[in-house]
């Protein structure tokens, strides 16, 4: 079996080194010299707790798992089972927690509510101004940065694979014999015919050649994000955390019938859709976000108003001064609107276009590519 891998996100990768553990062919094709979208500009969240119950959250609980095995495999990824805390500022929100807390064993999920020296106790970093706070220990961390890449690194190294970079996939041609694939070389525009028994496009947000075509009419739409990333914290964090703006946005919490009580957010919050959402680094620093916007076209430019929302926000989490910021950046992520978690579309027969994750997209990638070579076997 040959397969051709389109976009080299977490989507991508993860489908290459699934194939590879077939013992598949595997020929990656990659717009950029290396992964540069969402992939490497998201928390490198393996969030569950958030995840609606049913297909999402098995989903979810299913790459966990694989996230695991696969930080053993290549420890440079970073993989950290280190939990996350949910922290309630008032009773509305300690209401929403208490409330998932009841649930969670049923959800297939490991969650204890924590007192304020209970939070300290278990993550002397958050020193702050909460109420209470929600330990899930299934959720984990990696290395967003180094991740996709690392594994293009990985695959490029296997010998049954060819990675090409720099080169977007532009045709597609496929029979019940299999896929004929037009690459094209963004250095020097030379052409390259492609053949394999599959193809398997993990485009993004931001797709360009054969997938933008087949995305044309799909109910797709985008997400900007806005991010940043602190100097090393004078106390690391031990494990992701969120202030109970977050309540309103992840499934798992705003389905929940306590969260119809929340307070309205304050005018700026509700605005950019904003919650404080943060993972720790190997490094000591803090990746920290996030604001949602989803009138296309975007801006082009950061907004200080949310930076600043953001910063204070970390400060009366930590309890101490907010550390130094050292990068700022913004991404987009790729959301479908249909039936299913995600879209899994086959336009011909042998091609497969798998995009759509949203937010959930570094959480699931693993588990998508195992459901995608079920169905190519
Ligand atoms: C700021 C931010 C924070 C997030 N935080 C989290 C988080 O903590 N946890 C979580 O679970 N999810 C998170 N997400 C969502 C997650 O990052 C995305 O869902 C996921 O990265 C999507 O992966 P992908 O592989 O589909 O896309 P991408 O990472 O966009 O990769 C697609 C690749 O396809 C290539 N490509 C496109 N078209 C072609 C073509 N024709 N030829 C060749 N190459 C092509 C592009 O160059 C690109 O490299 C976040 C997203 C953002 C933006």
């Amino acid at each position: 079996m040959q397969v051709i891998i389109v976009g080299a996100g977490t989507l991508g990768v993860h489908h290459a080194l699934a194939a590879l553990d077939a013992g598949w062919q595997v020929h990656v094709i990659e717009r950029d010299a290396r992964p540069s979208a969402a992939s490497v500009r998201n928390f490198g969240l393996v969030w569950c707790s958030g995840r609606r119950p049913g297909p999402e959250l098995e989903l979810a609980l299913e790459a966990r798992v694989r996230w695991e095995q696969a930080g053993g495999r290549f420890p440079e990824i970073g993989f950290r089972a280190a939990g996350s805390i949910t922290l309630a500022r008032r009773p509305d929100e300690l209401a929403v927690l208490e409330e998932f807390r009841a649930h969670a064993a049923d959800r297939g999920l490991d969650a204890e509510l924590l007192t304020p020296a209970g939070i300290t106790a278990h993550n002397p970093a958050l020193a702050g101004d909460a109420l209470a706070g929600l330990l899930v220990h299934d959720d984990a961390v990696v290395e967003p940065r180094r991740t996709a890449p690392s594994l293009l690194d990985r695959v490029e190294a296997h010998p049954s694979a060819t990675v090409r970079r720099r080169v977007e996939a532009v045709e597609v041609d496929a029979d019940g014999a299999g896929v004929r694939v037009v690459a094209r070389s963004l250095v020097d525009g030379t052409t390259e015919l492609l053949r394999a028994d599959a193809l398997v496009l993990c485009p993004g947000a931001h797709p360009s050649g054969i997938a933008a075509q087949l995305l044309a009419d799909q109910p797709v739409d985008h997400c900007l994000l806005q991010m940043f990333e602190t100097s090393a914290v004078a106390i690391p964090s031990r494990t992701a955390f969120a202030d109970g703006d977050s309540l309103r946005y992840y499934p798992g919490f705003a389905e929940l019938p306590s969260a119809r009580d929340l307070a309205p957010p304050e005018a700026l919050v509700d605005a950019e859709r904003l919650q404080l959402l943060v993972a720790p680094r190997l490094s000591g620093g803090l990746t920290v976000g996030d604001s949602h916007r989803y009138d296309e076209p975007f801006p082009f430019d950061l907004d200080e108003r949310i930076t600043d929302h953001l910063l204070e926000r970390l400060g009366k989490v930590l309890g101490r001064r907010p550390p130094r910021i050292r990068r700022r950046w913004s991404g987009v992520y790729a959301r479908y609107h249909g039936e299913g978690t995600y879209l899994h579309l086959t336009p011909q027969e042998g091609v497969h276009l798998i995009t759509g994750v949203a937010g959930m997209g570094m959480t699931v990638s693993p588990a998508v590519a195992a459901r995608t070579l079920e169905v190519l076997r």
